[in-house]
């Protein structure tokens, strides 16, 4: 590839982070990050303290992202997650008859459910494919999803990515088709990943949705937001069980659901991809919650108010990650 290939692609990278969306390079032609599994950790670099996963290190850091696609033309990653958005992955039709293409399924479904599917942001894939990005209400931790909405339809969430436009691949490439800001995610979507992600967590399928004010909101972010950012065996413990207990105050002056609480709690730790400590941290984030809960904060008009929101708030540039490569 040439060198105008790789400033286009560099551009896109810093366009996205721009907007506050971690960006991570995938390999050059390809839609895999640049960067190892877990069990194949070399224990040294940003994995000095313990593995960090894509998501972890995925930035928006304009230096980083220049000095990264300065190297190589990396397609573009971008990490929905700590964006703030979520991003629903119409896939062409599988072979077979009756089968639908993503797209049209998704339709046929907002029909259904008689809800809108309003024009966002939106990228097509190289086979005919669709990737609409929505922005996440606050405070409500959406995962990816797999073929949950309807066959050739996936959500990417926390955990997840999706290979940027700009980004190329031996069959075509990623393209911008609707410039449009992400628009909030419509309800019937929340609702209908939530089902999902609660089902498959406490066997509460049917629970409504709360979506907190713009203050728990702001302070759920926050709090989850250091909890993924600390490094393993720096403190993981104290960081959790200190962000619990502050939400878990919130929840005892009630202004967060408590379900809330603990589904953007957990998503943290499952940031962190520790399995073989996942029992005892969602131990911590039970009685941490409950001891903040005995605790409640006080909330004044006047810090819901300042409080406030911005759009992207979540996504504060890392200025501890460093370079991406693992050479
Ligand atoms: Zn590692």
């Amino acid at each position: 590839m040439d060198s105008t290939m790789d400033a286009a692609l560099g551009r896109w990278a810093l366009e996205l982070a721009g907007r506050g969306w971690p960006v991570l390079p995938l390999r050059p032609g390809a839609k895999f990050p640049d960067w190892h599994r877990g069990d194949r950790c070399p224990g040294t670099g940003q994995c000095r303290g313990g593995h960090r996963t894509p998501e972890q290190i995925a930035t928006t850091d304009p230096d980083l992202i220049t000095a990264a696609w300065s190297r190589a033309p990396w397609n573009v990653g971008v990490f929905p997650g700590p964006a703030g958005l979520l991003i629903i992955d119409c896939d062409p039709a599988k072979p077979g008859p009756d089968e639908l293409d993503g797209w049209t399924a998704l339709q046929v479904l907002a029909e259904q459910r008689g809800g809108p599917l309003p024009d966002t942001f939106t990228v097509t894939t190289p086979r005919g494919g669709r990737h609409l990005y929505y922005r996440a209400p606050a405070g409500c931790a959406l995962r990816s999803t797999q073929g949950h909405l309807a066959a050739a339809v996936d959500t990417r969430g926390w955990g997840g990515y999706a290979v940027a436009p700009g980004s190329v691949r031996a069959d075509g490439a990623y393209e911008l088709l609707d410039d449009t800001d992400p628009v909030e995610l419509p309800g019937w979507l929340v609702q209908a990943n939530v089902e999902h992600c609660v089902t498959a967590g406490s066997g509460r399928g049917d629970r409504a949705v709360a979506v907190p004010g713009a203050f728990a909101a702001t302070a759920v972010r926050g709090e989850c937001g250091k909890v993924a950012a600390t490094p393993y065996k720096q403190g993981r413990n104290k960081a959790l069980s200190r962000a619990a207990y502050a939400l878990g105050q919130l929840v005892g002056a009630d202004v967060l659901a408590e379900d809330v609480a603990r589904t953007e709690l957990r998503a943290a730790v499952d940031s962190w991809g520790d399995v073989a400590s996942i029992a005892k941290d969602y131990a911590v984030i039970e009685t941490s919650l409950r001891a903040g809960r005995h605790n409640p904060r006080r909330i004044t008009p006047h810090s819901t108010r300042t409080a406030g929101t911005r759009r992207h708030s979540a996504a504060s540039p890392r200025k501890d990650t460093v370079a991406w490569t693992n050479g």
